[in-house]
C-alpha cells in the first residue's frame, strides 16, 4: 500500500493547482449482473471467441506487445479493477471489441493500419473504457428490462423474470448485438479513453485521429474492412471536437513519443497475412459441419449433483453447474447458462404458473387449456401421445409431450425438433404449477434422467 499513497501524494503536488479533479468519472446505469457475473460471462464468452475467430497465441511477440501496452494502459483505468487481458485476432478487417469483464480483442488490421503508438492505444484505450462502463452488460440488463418474450413460448412468457432468464443467455460472441455500441457508450468511452491515454502518457488526440482517419477511407471506399469497426462503434459525432475539448481540462504534458518496440511490430504485422472476414466464415461454416452444434457441451450436460431452490410456492431442486434465472415470486427458468439464447430456452426447465378460466376447472380440464393456450402462441407445438396421469410426490398430476422447433439449428440452419415434457398439477385455489422441461428431441433421452430427477424433488408449498 505504500508506494500508491507515495506516488498519489506526489501528483497531488504536482498537478493539483491544475486541476486533478478534472478526470472524467465513469458513469453508472441499471446493470443486472453483478461484478462476478460479469467476470464469469466474459471469460465464457472469451472462450468461444476463440473457437470462432483465429487468436494468435500468447506467445507471440506481437500478441505480448499489445498485452505490455494494455497492461500499461489499464493500469490508469478508472473504476473497478477488471481483470483486463488483451488478444490479437490474425484478422485482416479494421476492429477491436471488448467483452465483459476484461477480455480486450484486437485485429491485426487494426495494427497495421496505426501510423503510431498512440493510435493502437487510442483503440485499446477506447475498448478499455467500455469495460469500465459495463458497456456490454448494461445494453444486455437494459433489453431484459424491455421484457422481450421467449419465442418459443411467447405469449406465456412475458414475464420479466423469464425475460430476464433469456436475456441472461446473451451471447457477447462475435458479431453479437451486445457488441455493438451506441452513439452514447461510444462517447462515453471517448471520453474516459482520452483520461486512460493521457495518465499513460499517450496524446489522446491520436485516439481521435485514427476513428478520423477510418471515417474518412471507410465512407469514401464503403470499405467493408473499416465500416465494420464504424459499425461497432459509431462516430457520436464530433469525436474530435469531443476530445480536444476534454484534452483541454487537463494540464500540458509532454506525450510518450513513438516507441520503437511499435516501429519493429509495425514491420512484423506488414510482414503477417491475416485471414480475411469470408475465409474465418467459410472455415467457421467448415467447422460446423465437422462438429455441428448438436452436442450438450459440458455446461449443459447436467452435474448429478442437486442443488435446493426455495420458490414461495413450491421446492425444486437442480444440478449445480445450472442457474436459477428468476426469484423466489416470479415464474423460473432453471437451465444451464448456454442452454439459453437471446429468445429462447434450448435446455433446462420453465417452472410457472397457469390461472384456469374456470377456478373449478379440474386438472383435467386445466391442463387442456393450458396446452391450447402453449399452443396459441406457438403453432408449430403438437402433442405426441395422450397425456398420462401421474403421480409427483404423492400430488396428482399430468404429463404430456409435445414437440415443436428447438432454438438450436443443424449445419444447414434448419431447427431441431425440440422435445417439451409438460408436468401439471393443481394447486388448492385451481391454479396450475407447471414445469416444460426442455431440450432438442435428439438429446431428450441424455437429458430426461436429470429432468426426472428435478420433478421426483418437486414440493409444492
Ligand atoms: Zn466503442
Amino acid at each position: 500500500m505504500l508506494r500508491p499513497i507515495i506516488s498519489l501524494t506526489l501528483s497531488l503536488c504536482l498537478v493539483l493547482p491544475l486541476g486533478l479533479e478534472a478526470r472524467v468519472e465513469p458513469t453508472h446505469g441499471f446493470d443486472i449482473f453483478s461484478q462476478d457475473e460479469e467476470i464469469q460471462l466474459g471469460k465464457e464468452n472469451a472462450a468461444q471467441v476463440m473457437k470462432q475467430v483465429p487468436v494468435l497465441p500468447d506467445s507471440d511477440p506481437v500478441t505480448q506487445y499489445v498485452q505490455r501496452l494494455g497492461a500499461k494502459l489499464s493500469d490508469h483505468a478508472p473504476g473497478y479493477k477488471w481483470p483486463y487481458n488483451f488478444h490479437v485476432v490474425n484478422v485482416k478487417e479494421i476492429n477491436a471489441f471488448a467483452l465483459p469483464g476484461g477480455p480486450v480483442f484486437i485485429n491485426l488490421g487494426t495494427i497495421q493500419a496505426a501510423d503510431n503508438e498512440g493510435q493502437l492505444a487510442g483503440v485499446m484505450a477506447h475498448e478499455i473504457s467500455h469495460v469500465v462502463q459495463r458497456h456490454g452488460t448494461r445494453a444486455a440488463s437494459k433489453q431484459m428490462g424491455a421484457q422481450l418474450p421467449l419465442a418459443i413460448l411467447g405469449g406465456l412468457m412475458g414475464n420479466s423474470t423469464l425475460a430476464k432468464a433469456a436475456e441472461l443467455g446473451i451471447s457477447f460472441g462475435v458479431g453479437s448485438y451486445f457488441l455493438k455500441n451506441s452513439r452514447r457508450a461510444e462517447s462515453e468511452a471517448d471520453l474516459l479513453g482520452t483520461d486512460i491515454m493521457y495518465d499513460t502518457g499517450y496524446d489522446p488526440r491520436q485516439m481521435a485521429v485514427f476513428f478520423e482517419k477510418l471515417e474518412k477511407q471507410g465512407g469514401a471506399a464503403a470499405n467493408s474492412a473499416i465500416n465494420q469497426f464504424l459499425s461497432d462503434h459509431p462516430n457520436p459525432g464530433n469525436r474530435a471536437q469531443a476530445v480536444s475539448a476534454e484534452v483541454a481540462t487537463l494540464p500540458p504534458r509532454n506525450y510518450l513519443s513513438d516507441s520503437s518496440e511499435f516501429a519493429s511490430v509495425k514491420q512484423r504485422v506488414a510482414g503477417m497475412k491475416p485471414l480475411t472476414s469470408e475465409q474465418v466464415a467459410a472455415m467457421q461454416k467448415q467447422g460446423d459441419n465437422q462438429a455441428p452444434q448438436t452436442q450438450a457441451s459440458a455446461d449443459i450436460s447436467p452435474s448429478s449433483t442437486l442443488k435446493p431452490f426455495h420458490h414461495n410456492d413450491y421446492e425444486i431442486s437442480y444440478p449445480e453447474n445450472w442457474q436459477v434465472f428468476g426469484d423466489q415470486s416470479s415464474n423460473v427458468t432453471i437451465a444451464p447458462r448456454s442452454g439459453v439464447s437471446q429468445n429462447a430456452v434450448a435446455y433446462g426447465a420453465i417452472i410457472a404458473n397457469y390461472q384456469p378460466e374456470d377456478s373449478a376447472a379440474s386438472l383435467d380440464a386445466a391442463t387442456h387449456e393450458l396446452l391450447t393456450s402453449l399452443r396459441q402462441s406457438n403453432s408449430e407445438l403438437r402433442q405426441i401421445g395422450h397425456d398420462e396421469s401421474i403421480r409427483v410426490n404423492g400430488v396428482t398430476g399430468k404429463s404430456v409431450d409435445l414437440i415443436g422447433s428447438s432454438p438450436i439449428k443443424d449445419a444447414q440452419g434448419r431447427p431441431f425438433e425440440e422435445r417439451d415434457w409438460v408436468v401439471a398439477s393443481q394447486r388448492r385455489d385451481g391454479t396450475l404449477l407447471y414445469i416444460i422441461f426442455i431440450s432438442p428431441d435428439k438429446d431428450f433421452g441424455t437429458m430426461r434422467p436429470a429432468f426426472e430427477h428435478m420433478l421426483r424433488t418437486l414440493r409444492l408449498r
